[in-house]
């Protein structure tokens, strides 16, 4: 079965298993597992920051970082198309108390320096809540991955800061941002107070997120993280998995852009979908089936798993579908994809 419902579905690598096996433990909750430490050391050195925590989820990572930036009450300003606010179960609001301002995501994946101007409150006015935090994503999930620029990512954080706000990077994928766009992550999120990342996508730890920031913004997160129940033990049993993904398994992600590149444009020829593969340069691609397949979203997708294939839907009703590309699918695969996604588009 090729599935390419999600990189999340990779599994660890042989040397992953094995430094799972092999590690050194502690209580972490009480600063004493050296694997985590080490974890978090080498996390905090990739992405330019003081200091960085282990969490469970990219989605406690954001909301970890939601809550430690801002005060019941407080506003945050963010893309209408970002994970934080489409696929977290709306976290921030259930459990921060936190209100969140949605300015329109571009294609691209950037969101308007001039539309995150416009939604800066008043800090005087009593009518208003205070706006505090500008939330940023890079790749961008939901914009067909797209890897921000540092220029954007840059004049994004200077406009949130010279208005009293501060930055979080949703760096779910920033290492898919950082192959793609050849500038170092750290460089990308310098100029954000803080950032997430998650080991459990593309990087293919079983398990794991980091978040990265200030020393005490970091200190600030592990109360957070404690609260939020994610306190965990002996996590240097999966945190093993992580320091094998930052040192082995960053660089190698260039094959899977290359793999998500060679399935658009498989797949771009049939008459039956339609893509546009000049638009991707990362691990995720979407495509639509089009007035010429008669297929519904459950039809194509059992003809799909019929040809031993799997994509995710992202929209149901208008047969949008997306396909991201991992550790552990090979260029034949890819072949194999091209050839399985084509048939099952067609009458
Ligand atoms: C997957 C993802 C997350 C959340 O990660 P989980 O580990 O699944 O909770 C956050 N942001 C983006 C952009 C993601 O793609």
């Amino acid at each position: 079965m090729i599935d390419l419902r999600s990189d999340t579905a990779t599994l660890p690598s042989p040397a992953m298993r094995k430094a799972m096996y092999e590690a050194e433990l502690g209580d972490d909750v009480l600063g004493e597992d050296p694997t985590v430490n080490r974890l978090e050391e080498m996390a905090a050195e990739r992405l330019g920051k003081e200091a960085a925590v282990f969490v469970a989820t990219g989605t406690m990572a954001n909301l970890v970082c939601c809550l430690s930036h801002c005060q019941r009450g407080d506003e945050l300003i963010l893309g209408d198309k970002s994970h934080i606010h489409v696929n977290e179960a709306g976290g921030v609001s259930s459990l921060g108390s936190i209100h969140a301002h949605t300015v329109p995501n571009l294609p691209d994946g950037s969101i308007r320096v001039e539309d995150v101007l416009a939604s800066v409150r008043s800090p005087e006015n009593q009518h208003h809540p205070r706006s505090r935090l500008l939330c940023l994503e890079n790749t961008h999930n939901i914009c067909d991955g797209a890897a921000v620029p540092l220029a954007t990512v840059n004049a994004l954080a200077d406009a949130a800061h010279a208005n009293g706000m501060k930055v979080h990077m949703d760096g779910a994928r920033i290492f898919n941002a950082q192959v793609a766009l050849g500038v170092p992550a750290a460089q990308l999120v310098e100029r954000c107070d803080s950032v997430g990342f998650c080991l459990s996508k593309g990087l293919a730890a079983p398990v794991g997120s980091l978040v990265c920031g200030g020393r005490d913004f970091i200190g600030e997160a592990r109360r957070w993280r404690k609260a939020l129940g994610g306190g965990m033990r002996q996590a240097g049993v999966i945190a093993a998995a992580g320091i094998v993904a930052l040192d082995e398994m960053v660089d190698r992600m260039a094959e899977d852009h290359e793999n998500a590149v060679r399935l658009v444009q498989g797949i771009a020829p049939s008459p039956h979908l339609d893509t546009n593969p000049s638009l991707y340069k990362t691990n995720i691609i979407y495509f639509t089936l089009n007035g010429t397949s008669p297929h519904s979203t459950p039809i194509f997708l059992g003809r799909l798993l019929e040809r031993g294939a799997r994509v995710s839907v992202s929209n149901a009703r208008t047969r949008r579908f997306r396909a991201v590309t991992h550790y552990g699918i090979t260029a034949r695969d890819i072949d194999a994809a091209i050839a399985a996604i084509t048939a099952a588009a067609a009458p």
